[in-house]
């Protein structure tokens, strides 16, 4: 008889175990993404050290590049992207903070990685690149190195949370691959606590790709990318 109650113990056991794994699976993706959206419709001159202790200051929010051909500014094509990005990883089960919602905002560098330090496992920081050369395009990640003052020892997943969302990105998108940039400089991933990448998604200083980087079905590419990237960072793509 107790042999009998050990085997049905044993079989309600493993089946409500199975039954927790599963539905955490399907669940899924139990993990937090935060999304900063880079810059704001007015810049920041006002200076914010440029990590923890540092007596480096730097401008709280600079006003960033905007499209060649489009005059979109930079910080539209961001938003617009985060919340494409949102929608996506929603959809896989992700839970997202953003850290902005709209372009009228007044929000730090040092402010938002506080914020994503908060809740999120992860930060993603969007932005697109500008250069005082038009035949210059494609896409690249910035991450901390291994020397950094303030993050070193999130380098190492940083990197590797850079290196799978730009190259499933540029996969899916058609985006030149332009590697990763180590980055120390960086006030907004210098405050973070939890792996960070920088993701400079294209050139609006090239027409093309400024183009490009304004449609809708090109965006959606890109945090599709994104998002598989994500995925493989967390091991959800098996
Ligand atoms: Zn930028």
């Amino acid at each position: 008889m107790r042999k009998i109650l050990g085997l049905v113990l044993c079989i309600i056991l493993s089946v409500s175990f199975t039954a927790q794994t599963a539905g955490a699976d399907e669940a899924g993706r139990n993990k937090i993404v935060a999304i900063d959206a880079g810059h704001q419709a007015k810049g920041n001159s006002s200076l914010e050290p440029v990590g923890p202790g540092s007596k480096t200051k730097k401008a709280k929010v600079s006003s960033g590049t905007s499209g060649v051909s489009t005059r979109v500014p930079e910080y539209k094509l961001t938003l617009a992207v985060a919340k494409k990005l949102k929608k996506e990883l929603v959809n896989r089960g992700y839970k997202v903070v953003m850290i902005r919602t709209k372009n009228d905002v007044n929000i730090s560098n040092k402010e938002r990685a506080l914020k994503a330090n908060k809740k999120a496992d992860i930060c993603i920081r969007l932005h697109a690149d500008g250069v005082n050369n038009s035949s210059v395009y494609g896409a690249s990640a910035l991450c901390p190195s291994k020397n950094n003052r303030y993050v070193s020892r999130l380098s190492d997943k940083s990197k590797k949370l850079s290196e799978y969302v730009l190259s499933e990105m540029c996969k899916e998108s058609g985006a030149r691959n332009r590697g990763i940039s180590l980055r120390d400089d960086l006030t907004g991933t210098n405050w973070s606590t939890i792996p960070v990448t920088l993701i400079e998604m294209g050139f609006m200083t090239n027409a093309s790709e400024d183009k490009k980087l304004q449609s809708s079905s090109y965006q959606k590419k890109l945090a599709y990318g994104m998002a598989e990237g994500v995925d493989r960072y967390f091991g959800f793509d098996d």
